[in-house]
């Protein structure tokens, strides 16, 4: 009996001897993986989520499938969740706040019908990575965040990343950024009570606005606002969970 005893103990001290040099390589992977600079590794999970989560999703537009491609989400991300970065889920980014799924980041740009000549404005910076994304395909994007040190995170971030094509304000976005406006396209990235009547204003004509309206704690509707002159056509698109748009006159 103690000989066996002994023998367990053995082989415990062995195990546990030789368990750094077992977890060597992976803890050296996710030492790599969790840096926000661009690597392989990085660059492998990104082109498995946009072929798991988007195309086999019916993204198609291939301006949105490669913009997916480029954008180094992971940089976005802060840490600690920087290495899940690429999984199929919202995270948290602080703040009470998420940086979106990519399966709705993709969709919500596809749906806009982005093209290289746009001026974007985006309420709802955040992380700043539907913001990247935009960027890869138009030409100017603008977007408002309400939390100043999400605003001062995205704007760093951008930067860091070359995007030099994006302006970062902080403010309320419902009232929009009339300085730009008319926009091409807009995308809220909050859900809202209402649509803003300052962004249907804003829109260009013949513009297109996606945003999700409804109540914070329940299911939203992804909505397409289409503006034709003085007609703006609406259609729910899919049920979604965003946080709230929240307000700093209310
Ligand atoms: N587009 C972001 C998603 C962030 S979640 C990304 O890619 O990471 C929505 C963001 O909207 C939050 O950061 C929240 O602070 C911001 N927000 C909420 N109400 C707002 C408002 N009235 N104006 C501007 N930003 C707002």
């Amino acid at each position: 009996m103690t000989l066996r005893i002994d023998r367990v103990r053995v082989w415990l001290a062995l195990l546990l001897g030789a368990m750094p040099f077992v977890t060597a390589g992976p803890a050296l992977l996710a030492e790599e993986k969790s840096d926000s600079t661009e690597t392989d590794a990085w660059r492998q999970d990104r082109e498995r989520m946009v072929q798991r989560q988007i195309v086999r999703r019916g993204v198609e537009d291939e301006r949105v499938l490669k913009a997916m491609r480029a954008a180094p989400r992971h940089h976005f991300v802060p840490e600690p969740r920087r290495r899940f970065a690429y999984d199929d889920r919202p995270l948290p980014i602080g703040y009470g706040q998420t940086i979106s799924q990519p399966f709705i980041v993709a969709y919500m740009t596809e749906a806009i019908e982005p093209r290289s000549d746009f001026r974007v404005l985006e309420i709802g910076a955040g992380s700043g990575y539907q913001a990247a994304v935009l960027a890869e395909i138009v030409s100017e994007v603008y977007t408002i965040e309400i939390v100043r040190p999400l605003a001062e995170w995205a704007k760093e971030r951008l930067a860091a990343a070359d995007y030099g094509n994006v302006v970062v304000k902080h403010g309320d976005g419902y009232h929009g950024w009339s300085d730009h406006a008319p926009f091409d396209a807009i995308v809220v990235t909050a859900a809202a009570p209402h649509i803003p009547p300052p962004l249907i204003d804003q829109l260009r004509d013949g513009g297109r606005m996606i945003i999700p309206v409804g109540s914070p704690h329940l299911t939203q509707q992804l909505v397409m606002v289409e503006k034709d002159g003085e007609d703006v056509r609406t259609r729910n698109l899919m049920p979604v969970r965003f946080v709230p748009l929240t307000r700093t006159d209310e």
